[in-house]
């Protein structure tokens, strides 16, 4: 699939202003700061549209990318905003368990983690819901640029060995990833690809 050729399709605010069910579509999330709006300006080439995700008063929306007709990347807001009020904080994670839960064409989740700060609290809710609902994840342990390699990927390792201990590896894989270096964009989009074929 060519992710270059993405284009913005649509925000919404809750499940029901949602485009129509069809075809596939993989969702990315993290919390803030995480690396989300990098990782997909380096996998689409595109610093438009993560900066779209960005416009303040939009970040509580569900953004939807148009590859195809048939296939569609979804930009989960950022999770752990500290200014955001505690009632509208619930009132957002109702709507993100909405669309998670009901969303027919969601073909997998993408779940970004600083490899710095690997699975916070949060994390492990997405985790849990996507495991017990049988969505497979990929974590993207991001910002690996921050390491040495034999760091890195000791973290990665102990990440594994975690989720496996914790019963949450079922559907999961993971990897290093670094938007500054562009490393680890190859095994994303393999992965992304066997999401989305049809
Ligand atoms: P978001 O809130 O999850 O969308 O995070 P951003 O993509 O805006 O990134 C948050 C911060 O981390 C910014 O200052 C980025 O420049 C930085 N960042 C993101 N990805 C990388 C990376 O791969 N390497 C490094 N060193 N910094 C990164």
């Amino acid at each position: 699939l060519d992710y270059r050729s993405i284009e913005f399709l649509t925000s919404a605010p809750t499940l029901t202003e949602c485009p129509e069910d069809f075809g596939a579509e993989v969702a990315f999330a993290g919390r803030s700061n995480a690396g989300k709006s990098s990782a997909i300006n380096a996998l689409t080439g595109n610093n438009k549209l993560a900066r779209t995700s960005k416009t303040p008063g939009r970040t509580q929306l569900i953004n939807f990318f148009r590859i195809s007709e048939q296939q569609r990347l979804v930009d989960l807001p950022g999770y752990g905003y500290a200014k955001v009020a505690r009632s509208m904080k619930d009132e957002w994670q109702r709507h993100l368990a909405t669309y998670l839960e009901k969303r027919g064409c969601l073909r997998g989740l993408v779940l970004l983690m600083d490899i710095r700060q690997p699975l916070k609290e949060f994390d492990l809710h997405m985790l849990t819901w996507a495991v017990e609902a049988g969505l497979p994840v990929h974590i993207l342990l991001t910002k690996a640029d921050k390491m040495k390699n034999g760091p890195a990927s000791n973290t990665r390792f102990a990440v594994e060995k975690a989720l496996k201990e914790q019963g949450l590896n079922r559907g999961v894989t993971l990897q290093t990833f670094s938007s500054t270096k562009k490393s680890g964009l190859d095994k994303l989009e393999r992965r992304l690809n066997e999401w989305l074929a049809e």
